[in-house]
């Protein structure tokens, strides 16, 4: 591997759900199981690992809780190549599956293969950690199928389930893990987090961190990869459409993006809903003349300042329509039907 990615895990933000980790380490009693929720891209996955990299690094001193990031197991925790710390999630179901439609829910064939797998000793570490990526997706069979090892994995294993939201999650799964939750990160601190980690000029990264909309996943996704604000000025671009296009436009978006969700892309279905929250608050500030620092939407400017007019109020529902709408679609109703109140609620 010529390129080596940093093996510090990059957990910005949602310091009280650090805090708790470390306490839970210091104390000797870790849960058996936790439940990480939370925005996509907000860190859980982050968290996770850095828990995986404490639990299992060898060069830390007991009493400490950080992770040396640097040692043999650090660095293939960081890489996803640690044969005692394993990562489920849709993505793998689907790779392992010949089914094409095996990506939307995380069935009962992946929870057995959790099962057996995590019975097995661990192979170097003396601990093995889950991560079960996608958990609100879990089946209602699947998640059954997980009670009895949540309750008692073998002792020597930590469980970590993640998911967007924990409403879609039978009260069973739930109660059987430590909860931590995960907010929203603040620009500033995104801001920080891409000052030390790219070299991008102080006007890409507050354009970044602002429209990362409190996920610093995106941010640094974006900063190496300029594919993803591609995307978002198309997500927008659709919006705008389907804004000026009247009933029949919104529904045909909704349609579409129901269809996304559908074939088992919720993750890009999710980033559209934060580009549409990004374009609003750009809108607001537009409304009360705030705007400062570099344009966020220039493609956009003709339109941005036609709703504008609309007025703060107007807009600030709109950006709060859409965040509630991220909100249902956690709760798994029809999508579809969502997006498409959503859309036909616009201005
Ligand atoms: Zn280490």
């Amino acid at each position: 591997m010529s390129q080596q990615a940093p093996a510090r895990p990059q957990f910005t933000g949602n310091a009280p759900a650090l805090r708790a980790l470390r306490a839970a380490i210091t104390s000797g009693r870790l849960p058996h199981a936790y439940l990480f929720t939370g925005p996509p891209q907000v860190g859980k996955r982050t968290l996770a690992l850095w828990l995986a990299q404490a639990l299992l690094c060898e060069r830390r001193r007991p009493g400490e809780t950080e992770p040396c990031g640097e040692c043999r197991v650090c660095v293939r925790v960081a890489h996803g190549t640690h044969p005692d710390v394993q990562a489920y999630s849709l993505a793998r179901q689907a790779q392992a599956s010949a089914r094409t439609n095996a990506s939307r829910e995380l069935g009962i064939d992946t929870v057995r293969e959790i099962v057996r797998e995590i019975d097995l000793l661990p192979f170097e570490a003396e601990r093995k950690v889950y991560l079960i990526e996608d958990a609100d997706t879990l089946t209602e069979e699947a998640a059954n199928g997980l009670l009895k090892t949540l309750e008692e994995p073998p002792s020597y294993a930590t469980l970590i389930l993640l998911g967007v939201d924990d409403s879609s999650l039978p009260e069973t799964i739930r109660s059987r893990c430590a909860p931590v939750r995960l907010h929203a990160v603040a620009t500033t601190e995104i801001e920080g987090l891409l000052r030390s980690r790219t070299q991008l000029p102080a006007e890409t990264i507050t354009r970044l961190a602002a429209l990362a909309e409190g996920r610093p996943g995106w941010a640094l996704q974006a900063a190496s990869d300029s594919s993803l604000l591609e995307t978002h000025d198309a997500n927008v671009s659709a919006l705008v459409e389907a804004l000026r296009g009247g009933a029949t436009a919104r529904l045909a978006l909704a349609e579409r993006m129901g269809k996304r969700w559908t074939a088992g892309h919720r993750d890009e279905v999710y980033a559209t809903l934060f580009d549409w929250l990004g374009f609003w608050r750009d809108v607001m500030l537009a409304a009360a003349h705030t705007s400062e620092g570099p344009a966020m939407h220039p493609s956009h400017q003709p339109e941005l300042e036609r709703l504008s007019a609309k007025g703060v109020e107007t807009a600030g529902k709109a950006a709060s329509r859409t965040l509630e709408a991220v909100g249902h679609l956690d709760a798994n109703v029809n999508t579809r039907m969502t997006i498409e109140t959503l859309l036909l609620d616009l201005p």
